[in-house]
């Protein structure tokens, strides 16, 4: 088969690329290269059935043309990361926005299936006492107010998935959306704010490790290789057609105890630092408490659950950077 990965030079989605590519399939990548590398795709330099078009997702005519010659969709393309969105604001709400409704119009022009990359942001401030834990995928949502910014990523994922979901039932187009939670592994990069390469990189450097809040906060990670695994079989599963399903890590930790395990798996002296959220983010920022799935509808449609527990995301991550 042939398929289109937007978004393919990023973190989630060249590992995408090269697990598709170990199967034999063409694959054909779009990406702006805005917060995706050259580096996480170069080992496919000169294989003939990989192809990179340096572009942003909004050049309607070769979004057009791609979507034509291939035979499924996953769109990762996104402005990821707290802190991008927090700064640039415009560029989220237009990339999310805009860039998602062009793929699932020209999907649907062309009917070729198609993997919407959604977030589990879009449960917004739900936590204990609040709709619940662990979240599952028909759980009420709780956004905050527009003029907290931080929100705008939320709302804008979810207009995708309300798009995506309208697609399917007003035009019949087959949509898979995946509701993606903390997801670590190498190559993502610690630069847009994500917690553990972030404290990775600063234990193995002896910096201090810095907690945003007093660290009680908690969330579930998962290791790309999973996430990927997921991605792949989702787009696979006839039943999934026209579902929003959760893909993500069971196991809870807080942050603290998270700085406290990465200090201690790379045997460093650094100090844990606690600093206020608006120093990291700016005034009026709202974290997220809590954030961990229900990924029963998952094991349901596809029969797999993650593998790779937290001992093992964390040594991945740090093998990465000490190389
Ligand atoms: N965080 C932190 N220190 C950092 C980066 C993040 O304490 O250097 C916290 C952040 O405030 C949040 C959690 O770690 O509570 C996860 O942050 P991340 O940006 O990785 O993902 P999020 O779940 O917020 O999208």
């Amino acid at each position: 088969m042939k398929v289109l990965i937007t978004g393919g030079a990023g973190f989630i989605g060249s590992h995408l690329a090269d697990t598709l590519l170990d199967a034999g399939h063409e694959v054909v990548v779009v990406d702006d290269l805005s917060t995706g590398s050259l580096r996480n795709v170069e080992q496919h330099q000169g294989n003939s059935r990989f192809r990179l078009w340096v572009d942003t997702i909004l050049n309607e005519a070769l979004l057009n043309d791609l979507i034509a010659e291939c035979d499924q969709v996953y769109h990762m393309a996104a402005a990821v990361g707290v802190k991008l969105i927090m700064n640039r604001p415009v560029e989220t709400l237009e990339t999310n926005v805009k860039g998602t409704e062009l793929v699932l119009r020209l999907c649907n022009r062309h009917k070729r299936k198609v993997l919407i990359a959604s977030t589990s942001e879009v449960y917004g401030k739900m936590m204990d006492g609040n709709g619940g834990h662990p979240l599952a995928e028909d759980t009420d949502r709780l956004m905050g107010a527009t003029t907290k910014r931080r929100w705008a990523y939320a709302c804008s994922k979810t207009l995708d998935e309300f798009l995506a979901l309208a697609y399917f039932e007003e035009k019949r187009l087959p949509v898979v959306i995946a509701r993606l939670f903390n997801t670590v592994g190498p190559r993502q990069t610690g630069q847009y704010g994500m917690v553990i390469p972030n404290f990775v990189q600063k234990a193995l450097l002896g910096k201090p490790i810095i907690v945003y809040g007093d660290g009680t906060q908690s969330r579930s990670f998962s290791h790309v290789s999973d996430v990927v695994e997921a991605l792949v079989r989702l787009m696979d599963t006839p039943a999934a057609v026209g579902e929003v399903v959760n893909v993500g890590g069971t196991e809870e930790i807080t942050i603290k105890e998270l700085a406290q395990l990465v200090r201690e798996m790379t045997g460093s002296a650094s100090e844990i630092e606690f600093v206020p959220y608006e120093r990291a983010y700016g005034p009026g920022f709202e974290d997220m408490r809590r954030r961990r799935p229900n990924i029963e509808k998952l094991k349901e449609l596809t029969g797999f659950t993650p593998r790779v527990d937290l001992h093992g995301i964390l040594r991945s991550v740090i093998d990465y950077h000490q190389r």
